[in-house]
């Protein structure tokens, strides 16, 4: 998602005459987008705007400005605070306020010999105003994009700062999102993600005054001609409903590889989380989500070492782990996060635990991706070509599941799905061949 809202500030800030550039060193100015999640991400920023601070006086010395923006999750969790940590930043702003970028930036290069009172902090939560005050107009994502259907959080899981910095659940109308989503196509991407910070939750205002859920929203779109491949991205088992699981049955655009975070595969763990749903519960939707599409492939999120969480529980992961076979999995060690009920437990797991779990879980996991990577070796299957590969003459691309795959392509390729046979795997990708040459007149 901080991917997606990059780009939307660089839209914005388009009609001010500023673009993006590849380094800091030179920028006119520069926005740190963040992310507050875990404690690693968010300290960071601190460290990287040590090093912008260095490359502002250094151009300062040239006569030039440099104009210093936080944006995203920290921001908005850090406010005010921001300006006792780093007084030379310019401005805060949460992740709700970027379409007002442009008055902010006019407001910080007027101050120029700013005192940190200067500084400009928007952290308030207007994010319908957002949406509707986006400019249309916005630069070509490439073969693939991301758009944002859904923002915000009410589940309140104990570990979380979601509901805290992104704010209450927010559905985007579903006419807004179709109308962004045939510029993507005709910018030619082939392929949309759909993001949500709980993206099955979407429930949007209709044309027609009903409100739709993702799975009407999802039939809209696949019927926009061009648009070969549509994803989602981060579902919650609760909110997978039955028309949702039917979709994955009907619609040949919707992509079978499914991001299904469980989290933990303790009862007890996932009570304590307040996930709202047992391991029973999640492995049933598995099951049903599999009769409807035999090809799909699931992946999850995990965080270990939840505290009050014991071997046992950690055992009952590991335990759901190969039950559900995953494709490919993300893990976490528990972070605590401030003003999440779980900071203040008092049965915090030693960090030695922590990593043992985590690094026992990730052998599992890998042990599961490779597996499901060979599955696919000898077969020939549909790659969008989306960027230039490690090699001359290499195209890299993705899988319907999601996996990268290497393959020698003519540059001319770049952009379209071929059929491409499988060769080898790793862990962590797939290479190939073209099944057949690809046609110079073939873009459509
Ligand atoms: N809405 C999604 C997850 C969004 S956050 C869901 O409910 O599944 C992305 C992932 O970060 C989470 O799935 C979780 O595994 C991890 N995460 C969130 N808070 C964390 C914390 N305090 N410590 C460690 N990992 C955390
Ligand atoms: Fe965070 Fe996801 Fe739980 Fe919401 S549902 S609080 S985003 S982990």
């Amino acid at each position: 998602m901080n991917v997606y809202d990059s780009a939307r500030m660089a839209d914005v800030l388009a009609p001010m005459g500023y673009a993006p550039v590849d380094a800091p060193d030179d920028a006119d100015m520069v926005i740190l987008n963040t992310c507050h999640i875990r404690e690693k991400a968010a300290e960071k920023v601190y460290s990287e705007l040590g090093r912008i601070r260095q490359i502002r006086e250094r151009r300062a010395a040239l006569g030039r400005q440099t104009v210093i923006a936080v944006a995203g999750c920290v921001a908005q969790a850090e406010g005010e605070e921001m300006r006792v940590r780093a007084p030379f930043v310019d401005i805060v702003l949460g992740p709700q306020t970027y379409h007002r970028l442009p008055e902010m930036v006019a407001r910080a290069a007027r101050a120029g010999d700013r005192s940190p009172s200067g500084v400009v902090v928007a952290t308030d939560f207007p994010v319908e105003a957002k949406f509707d005050e986006l400019p249309e107009a916005s630069a070509p994502q490439g073969p693939t994009a991301f758009l944002t259907v859904q923002e915000g959080c009410d589940k309140f899981c104990t570990f979380c700062v979601v509901p805290y910095t992104r704010g209450a659940e927010f559905s985007r109308p579903a006419r807004q999102i179709i109308a962004e989503a045939k510029r993507l196509v005709a910018q030619g991407s082939l392929e949309i993600t759909l993001l949500g910070q709980n993206v099955n939750a979407y429930r949007g205002a209709s044309a027609d005054g009903s409100t739709w859920g993702l799975a009407e929203l999802i039939r809209a779109l696949a019927d926009i001609p061009g648009l070969a491949r549509i994803r989602y991205t981060t579902s919650h088992p609760r909110d997978m409903d039955d028309a949702l699981i039917a979709a994955h049955r009907e619609i040949p655009a919707l992509m079978p590889f499914l991001h299904l975070p469980v989290q933990s595969g303790s009862d007890r763990i996932l009570a304590a989380m307040n996930r709202g749903h047992g391991t029973v519960e999640y492995l049933a939707l598995v099951e049903r989500l599999r009769r409807a599409q035999p090809a799909l492939a699931l992946s999850s999120d995990f965080i270990v070492g939840f505290p009050g969480e014991t071997d046992a529980d950690f055992a009952a992961t590991l335990d759901l782990v190969r039950k559900v076979n995953y494709a490919q999995a993300f893990s976490f060690k528990y972070s605590p996060r401030p003003g999440t009920p779980a900071t203040l437990a008092e049965d915090q797991v030693p960090e030695e635990a922590k990593d043992e779990r985590l690094q026992a879980l990730q052998a599992l996991l890998r042990e599961q991706q490779l597996g499901f990577n060979r599955g696919t070796v000898g077969r020939t299957i549909p790659v969008l070509l989306e960027r230039p590969g490690r090699e001359p003459g290499q195209l890299l691309g993705r899988s319907p599941w999601l996996q990268p795959v290497h393959l020698e392509a003519p540059a001319a390729a770049m952009g379209r799905i071929v059929a491409v046979g499988v060769r080898a795997a790793t862990a962590t990708s797939l290479s190939g061949r073209l099944a057949a040459p690809v046609m110079e007149d073939a873009a459509a």
